[in-house]
């Protein structure tokens, strides 16, 4: 709707229709949305201002009730129904949850060979349904932001997370209703928001080489990456980490010491528990800032030093700098080859943590941007490129695998065919035979890990070649070739080479959700889609009166006493109050559609006058001839 906008002569108002793209960090305790405007990335808020959202949903029996900060409060009186770090459990089978569940309160479902699903009061729900959630709302966030829908979004993922662990991401998006431009690594994300490739070229003395480490330090995962950035490129040279270590276990461990302070015995019911780890928390987070702490218990006090908490999660500090090590030894590397050392993760702002990591590396660490947004901000930079509304020739990013992918061989041991480390997108193919005389078909069993025992990897999928025309055990030749896409997602095809027999597979993994739950999850959603369309073109429309309500008011503002006459401008301001009235009460996206449509009407006339009065304006002192020549 541009009638009142009046733009200068030689200058359209909207040269190109720019698209809405974003980065999401999708965290395990908080998550957050990010954008470019005017080149910058911004991290965008919600109605109260605020940047983060607690990745946290609370169910009742009607289903989510919400999510964030408000689903949070309900840690402590509804822990069983308030789902909160769900992203431990993305792409997870049942077995990967009783190694670490016990931190977590919830009551699973059996295995059903799928994703364990969690016990609440609406029925089972799935992390991937939780995460859904989560990125709905950030989506929305987004939407209110730009007034129109989004077009795509670059969702960050720890780097070292597998194939079903992305995969289960992006089924996260698919539900939600979200285009993933790009899933992306979340250190690879952060180099990006420090802009280190024009650091690179602003300093003609700087290295031609720079080797970056990423320390990357949350609620629930530690991620180290080794980066090198040469002449604008940035390359993952290895990854590593521990996907269930974070700030959450220094709350554990502080917890641990509370619970022994206060008498407690060691079996607490969720919400002692949940009191406990509160409690640690904030103390956790003041101890930041402050030197000590005083804290309160039912009838028990206390003081908590920096000193006492050091000795609580040195330990668990030690344990992320031995993951550096060990990433540093994957990259060849000694730790005085790194150039720079970036912080990010919100526990990071301790600072014991930064401490320790100079320490290792032997030089201050960069922690110019917020270590709880960094994430996002890169994501967002890299959205606006992959959207096409910035040429990415500047930026060229290479990622790796993070664990090798093999198959099954004799005797169940795994051959690797892609070895972690190797830069994606990626395509490798490995020759196998038959076994037997006669053999017609062969199984393939598609594996990813670093053990030797197929029994130790995590089994992403199998399939089997059919058709083989029967011949002498060896004679076969069976090539199979993996492919890594840029989302780091895998498809496998096996070919028979003499008679071009083929099977291929898009790895869905055994830990992933099925063909068919996605479906009826998709079902469920396309049940709420009409609502959320009806909300969403309410939304459009509602941008648009307030847009054309400050336009009108701005032109009756500036030319009204020139142009209008008193009935006139009466008139208007009529029509404008009833639009405001209709933007405030109606929930009929049609109904304020019409009213916007109608003030148009009333306005038109003037549009027009304005219209000439600045075309006037624009020749006054200028003779036709210089108009048409110019
Ligand atoms: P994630 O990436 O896992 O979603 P974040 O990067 O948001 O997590 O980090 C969350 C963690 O940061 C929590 O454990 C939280 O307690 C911790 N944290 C937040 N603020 C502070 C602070 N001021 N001091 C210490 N830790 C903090
Ligand atoms: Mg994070």
């Amino acid at each position: 709707m541009a009638l009142l906008q009046i733009s200068e002569p030689g200058h359209s108002p909207q040269p190109h229709q720019r698209k809405h793209a974003v980065g999401i960090d999708l965290g395990t305790t908080n998550s957050l949305v990010a954008t470019v405007r005017s080149g910058m990335a911004e991290v965008l808020t919600d109605e109260q201002g605020r940047e983060l959202l607690p990745s946290v949903a609370h169910y009742t029996a009607d289903g989510v009730s919400c999510v964030g900060y408000e689903a949070a409060e309900h840690n402590v009186s509804d822990p069983l129904n308030t789902l909160a770090s769900v992203k431990r459990l993305m792409g997870r089978g049942l077995a990967d949850v009783k190694t670490f569940g016990d931190q977590l309160p919830y009551e699973f479902a059996a295995d059903d060979g799928g994703m364990p699903k969690i016990k609440t009061v609406a029925g089972l729900v799935s992390p991937i349904q939780v995460s859904a959630e989560i990125l709905r709302k950030l989506a929305g966030r987004a939407e209110i932001s730009f007034g129109s829908m989004l077009d795509g979004a670059v969702i960050t993922v720890p780097a070292y997370f597998d194939d079903a662990q992305r995969q289960a991401t992006k089924d996260a998006a698919t539900l939600a209703g979200i285009k993933v431009l790009r899933l992306l690594n979340e250190p690879t994300a952060a180099a990006i928001a420090y802009g280190l490739d024009q650091v690179e070229a602003e300093t003609d003395t700087a290295p031609q080489e720079r080797i970056i480490a990423i320390y990357d330090l949350g609620g629930g995962t530690f991620d180290i990456s080794i980066l090198r950035l040469s002449k604008g490129v940035f390359e993952v040279l290895a990854t590593g980490g521990d996907s269930a270590l974070g700030g959450d276990d220094f709350d554990h461990a502080i917890a641990n010491w509370l619970r022994v302070q206060v008498g407690m015995d060691e079996d607490l019911n969720p919400i002692e528990q949940r009191i406990l780890l509160e409690t640690a928390k904030s103390a956790k987070e003041e101890l930041t800032d402050s030197e000590q702490v005083e804290l309160e218990i039912l009838d028990w006090k206390g003081t908590l030093t920096r000193t006492l908490m050091h000795s609580l999660i040195d330990g668990l500090i030690d344990k992320t700098l031995r993951a550096c090590k060990r990433s540093l030894r994957d990259a060849g590397l000694e730790n005085l080859d790194i150039s720079n050392v970036i912080l990010v993760g919100g526990s990071t702002r301790t600072p014991r943590v930064g401490e320790k990591v100079a320490e290792l590396f032997g030089k201050q660490p960069l922690c110019s941007l917020d270590p709880d947004k960094v994430v996002a901000m890169g994501a967002a930079l890299q959205a606006e490129v992959l959207v096409g509304n910035k040429s990415g020739d500047d930026m060229l990013l290479l990622d790796v695998i993070p664990l090798s992918l093999g198959i099954e061989t004799m005797g169940g041991l795994i051959e690797k065919i892609i070895h972690r480390n190797t830069t994606i997108p990626v395509a490798k193919a490995q020759e196998f035979t038959t076994f037997k005389d006669g053999q017609t078909a062969m199984a393939i069993h598609i594996l990813q890990g670093e053990r030797e025992l197929a029994s130790d990897c995590r089994s992403l999928s199998r399939f089997e070649l059919r058709g083989i025309p029967p011949m002498v055990a060896g004679a076969a030749k069976i090539r199979v070739a993996y492919q890594v896409d840029a989302d780091g997602l895998l498809s496998v095809s096996a070919r028979e080479l003499t008679s071009n027999v083929e099977a291929r597979i898009e790895v869905r993994p055994s830990y992933g959700i099925g063909e068919e739950e996605i479906t009826s999850m998709l079902q469920d959603s396309f049940s709420h889609a009409r609502d959320d369309m009806q909300a969403r073109a309410l939304r459009e429309q509602q941008v648009e009166a307030d847009r054309m309500i400050e336009d009108l008011l701005a032109a009756i503002y500036k030319d009204g006493d020139a142009l209008l006459s008193d009935d006139e401008r009466r008139c208007l301001k009529v029509a404008i109050q009833e639009l405001r009235e209709v933007r405030e009460s109606t929930i009929e996206h049609r109904v304020l559609a019409r009213q916007i449509e109608s003030v148009a009407k009333a306005s038109e006339e003037f549009a027009a006058r304005r219209m000439d009065a600045s075309i006037k304006s624009a020749l006054a002192g200028h003779s036709l001839d210089e108009i048409e020549k110019g």
